[in-house]
């Protein structure tokens, strides 16, 4: 099918070369609904990218545009620093009373700016803050954000280039790599321990995804967070679980670590956590972590009014009867059903993934382009993934209908067979 041509001339000319999701989908998108983005042409598009998982409860969700339209409609406050308002409380409220304690959690709430990575700086320098050492361990494919600290954490030699700074202070592991073999599951990271001794040379922290997903969808076992987390606390080292693409309900619970049945020192949240797109970025930490000084990290955008009522009407909507943890199942096994048949004769590309993220893993990236290419002509909008972006990535709204998900799946089926393997010279697209 052809797709008609819109004039992308001002952002060739006034736009900054850094742009880049706009290069992989070209045409200009006007609006959106649910699962569905359309085109200046009114062409819809399945939306399995989700602004990289942002939209958790789709485009435009009704019920939260209702309670922003209410809010903006009585001129409620839409920029205060940090000031209290009453937006704030009913957020703070929802969040204590629907995520924190039905969780067994206490954890402090801090507002960063708006952004991902503004919650791992704060995150970083808490944790080095309140152990007085420096040295932070990510792992390998990590992504945390592209601020030069998040960056030091981050594995990408693409991005870890674009710094033009030597990146100190921390020291990359070895992700899990999912094998159950009997060898002691972080041997590397017990080695690293032994070597540095029981001073100030010890990590103050470990950062660690628990999906990684610009990564690759590499997803760590069960065992291997627990052994982590108790590694962390044996060796007085902060966990932190960067919960900004993952948390927010992405692999069916409120935040991805549940599934191990760990409590992390440090959390990162941001992308769904306003439910609506809008920019808004969390650090949580335990109580006795508070060690801030008023106004010691600070920034203009911190708490966005408007996120915190979309924010507070998804976790009313969508986290006080467990529904959507369900669907998210139901939906999860409908994927992996697809996959399952999608891959059956194709011993070139493998699976993996959880909750309502999963990745196509092709090994490489001009296959795993071409799909996704193919995918975008064909009405589905999916991204790579992964260090050489060989893995096709699907993130559908957590509120996709079974006939909507079933649907952007056999695109996607269509998108594979017609974009052949890596050995054959001449694809079809
Ligand atoms: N951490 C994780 C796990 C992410 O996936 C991302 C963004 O994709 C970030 C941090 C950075 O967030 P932002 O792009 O909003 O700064």
């Amino acid at each position: 099918m052809s797709i008609a041509r819109s004039d992308s001339s001002i952002f060739e000319t006034v736009e900054s070369e850094v742009r880049s999701y706009c290069r992989s989908w070209p045409v200009v998108f006007d609006r959106a609904r649910g699962s569905h983005m359309y085109d200046e042409w009114g062409r819809p598009y399945l939306d399995f990218f989700t602004g990289a998982g942002t939209l958790n409860y789709g485009h435009n969700n009704p019920v939260l545009k209702r309670a922003l339209l209410d809010y903006l409609g009585r001129d409620g406050v839409t920029h205060a620093l940090d000031m209290s308002t009453v937006a704030k409380r009913a957020f703070l409220g929802a969040f204590r009373d629907t995520i924190l304690l039905p969780r067994g959690m206490d954890h402090k709430v801090m507002f960063t700016g708006p952004t991902g990575t503004n919650a791992v700086e704060a995150a970083l320098k808490l944790a080095r803050k309140v152990t007085g050492r420096k040295d932070i361990i990510y792992f390998t494919n990590a992504f945390h954000g592209v601020s030069l600290g998040s960056l030091a954490v981050t594995a990408n030699a693409v991005k870890r280039a674009g710094a033009g700074i030597p990146l100190v202070n921390s020291t990359e592991m070895a992700f899990d790599n999912g094998l159950s073999d009997e060898a002691p599951r972080l041997l590397g990271l017990e080695r690293l321990l032994d070597d540095r001794g029981p001073g100030p040379a010890r990590p103050a922290a470990v950062i660690v995804e628990t999906v990684q997903g610009e990564g690759g969808v590499h997803v760590a076992r069960i065992e291997w967070l627990r052994d982590l987390a108790s590694l962390c606390k044996r060796h007085g080292m902060l966990l932190i679980i960067d919960d900004i693409q993952m948390g927010c309900g992405r692999t069916g619970d409120f935040f991805s670590f549940e599934r191990a049945g760990i409590i992390p020192d440090v959390i990162t949240l941001s992308k769904a956590v306003s439910g609506y797109g809008l920019p808004l970025a969390l650090t949580l930490f335990k109580p006795e972590l508070d060690v801030w000084k008023p106004g010691e990290h600070n920034g203009t955008f911190r708490g966005n009014n408007p996120a915190f009522v979309t924010a507070t009407a998804a976790l009313q909507t969508y986290w006080t009867d467990g529904q959507l943890e369900k669907q998210v199942l139901l939906r999860s096994e409908q994927i992996e059903v697809a996959f399952r048949a999608i891959t059956a004769h194709r011993p070139d590309v493998s699976y993996r993934g959880c909750g309502l993220v999963w990745g196509l893993d092709f090994q490489n990236r001009n296959v795993a382009s071409k799909v996704a290419e193919r995918s975008f002509e064909l009405g589905l909008l999916v991204e790579t993934v992964g260090p050489d972006d060989e893995v096709v990535k699907l993130l559908p709204p957590l509120t996709i209908t079974p006939e909507e998900l079933g649907e952007g799946l056999s695109i996607l089926g269509r998108a594979v067979h017609e974009a052949g393997t890596a050995s054959e010279d001449s694809l079809p697209i």
